[in-house]
């Protein structure tokens, strides 16, 4: 290269340089990229040293799975507390007749108002009887049970639920539950309370272990030599025989009329939102009276759809995805604002009243549940909040037209379609 032509080589790359440097001060802190500094691959995209690559030690099939968190992006800033995990991962306690899976408080610390169990009964296989201080909700996810428990005016309840259908059993009323034929069933259990574990429940075998012999004789007017041969340690879960007929069963303990449903089917319910996106269908105690203590929202998202921007003024947010996935941004101020990425089996946190999405990043229909400990649902829809409002206010504050505004869908779509 001649002297003159090495000249203009370095003019041109710095002027390059220049015109990067520029372009990148201009990607930075505009609509998508608000932050200073900066955050986000995209700014990056000019500087061949700062890459996205990680070439560490790493576990591609773990990482793969969450591309929100591995290339976040630039409108992600600072760093919500972890609102993702998972029952894939959690330990399972097998026994003969299923297995238990749980998250509580203990392994997911935001979860403060709801623990979550995943459970497995093989065909007669058996909960043991017990309760517990915490009332018991739960979503049948496949096969079908047989449920027992009784109220708290001592009325009992048998019934038989399938993949769809829920049930809540309110704090301290006992109940059983046990797989039918012909594969069993499985389900995912809340507790009101994140600290709930499905391993310190109060067990009938481990009382009747635990009380003297003659208090028990006396206490059923029977010799006490009658229980000689109860367990000394509990079942928790064991195989039983199958049950047989749903109607003798309910004979045999005394089911008569009267009293709340203890079941909801609620994958037939009638959605209270529905789009071409999507739709959203509630259980809570308006519909589903005996569920005082938590309110449910069971969303489908088709691909591509988004879940709404919104909140709940009333409680947290538990969330259980049980097919496809999809995405979440949770905004708090700082500002903080996390995505994160979730798949069949994982669980979701969002804190009271912070604004969230969930947009559908898969080929198949997303359906997740959003739980919540209270009595009835509550939702602020975004749109339907900015198309409630004199147009020219929101127009001063976004710098909007207010002819945009009057697009926006009104009354709160719930799923809003591609
Ligand atoms: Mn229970
Ligand atoms: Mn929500």
């Amino acid at each position: 290269m001649t002297e003159s032509g090495r000249r203009e080589f370095l003019a041109t790359a710095t002027m390059l340089g220049a015109t990067a440097a520029v372009a990148t001060a201009a990607r930075a802190q505009r609509f998508g990229n608000p932050d200073s500094p900066p955050q986000g691959a995209v700014n990056a995209a000019d500087n061949p040293g700062t890459t996205n690559t990680v070439v560490g030690p790493q576990n591609p099939a773990l990482a793969d799975q969450f591309p929100s968190a591995i290339s976040p992006p630039p409108t992600d800033v600072d760093a919500l507390p972890m609102f993702w995990a998972s029952f894939n991962n959690a330990h399972k306690r097998i026994q003969n007749g299923g297995w238990a899976r749980q998250v509580s408080k203990k392994d997911f610390a935001i979860a403060e108002s709801i623990a979550g169990v995943n459970m497995h009964l093989s065909a007669g296989g058996i909960r043991e009887l017990h309760w517990h201080q915490t009332a018991e909700w739960s979503i049948m996810t496949r096969g079908r049970c047989r449920i027992t428990t009784l109220d708290a005016q001592g009325r009992p309840r048998v019934e038989d639920v399938e993949a769809g259908d829920l049930w809540y059993f309110p704090a301290g009323l006992p109940h059983s539950l046990q797989g039918l034929g012909p594969q069993g069933c499985e389900f995912v259990l809340a507790f009101d309370d994140g600290s709930q574990s499905e391993n310190n429940t109060l067990l009938l075998t481990e009382m009747m272990a635990h009380f003297p012999p003659e208090v028990i004789g006396k206490n059923f007017g029977v010799a006490a030599d009658a229980f000689q041969n109860i367990p000394l340690h509990p079942r928790w879960i064991f195989q039983g025989k199958e049950p047989g007929d749903l109607a003798a069963d309910r004979e045999a303990s005394g089911v008569a009329q009267g009293g709340e449903p203890v079941i909801f089917r609620m994958s037939r319910s009638q959605p209270v939102k529905q789009t071409a996106g999507g739709m959203i269908r509630i259980a809570d105690s308006t519909n589903f009276p005996i569920s005082k203590t938590i309110a449910a929202a069971m969303v489908t998202v088709k691909p591509g759809a988004l879940r709404e921007i919104h909140w709940h003024p009333n409680a947290d947010e538990w969330q259980y995805w049980m097919q496809g996935q999809g995405r979440m941004t949770v905004f708090d101020t700082g500002p903080k604002a996390t995505t994160m990425d979730f798949h069949p089996g994982d669980i979701g946190y969002v804190k009271k009243s912070l604004p969230h999405y969930i947009e559908n990043t898969g080929h198949e229909d997303l359906v997740f549940f959003e739980l919540f400990r209270t009595d009835r649902y509550e939702e602020v829809s975004l749109s339907n909040w900015l198309t409630h409002l004199p147009p020219a206010l929101v127009a001063e504050h976004l710098n909007i037209d207010v002819a945009t505004i009057a697009r926006f869908p009104k009354g709160g779509p719930g799923v809003v379609p591609v």
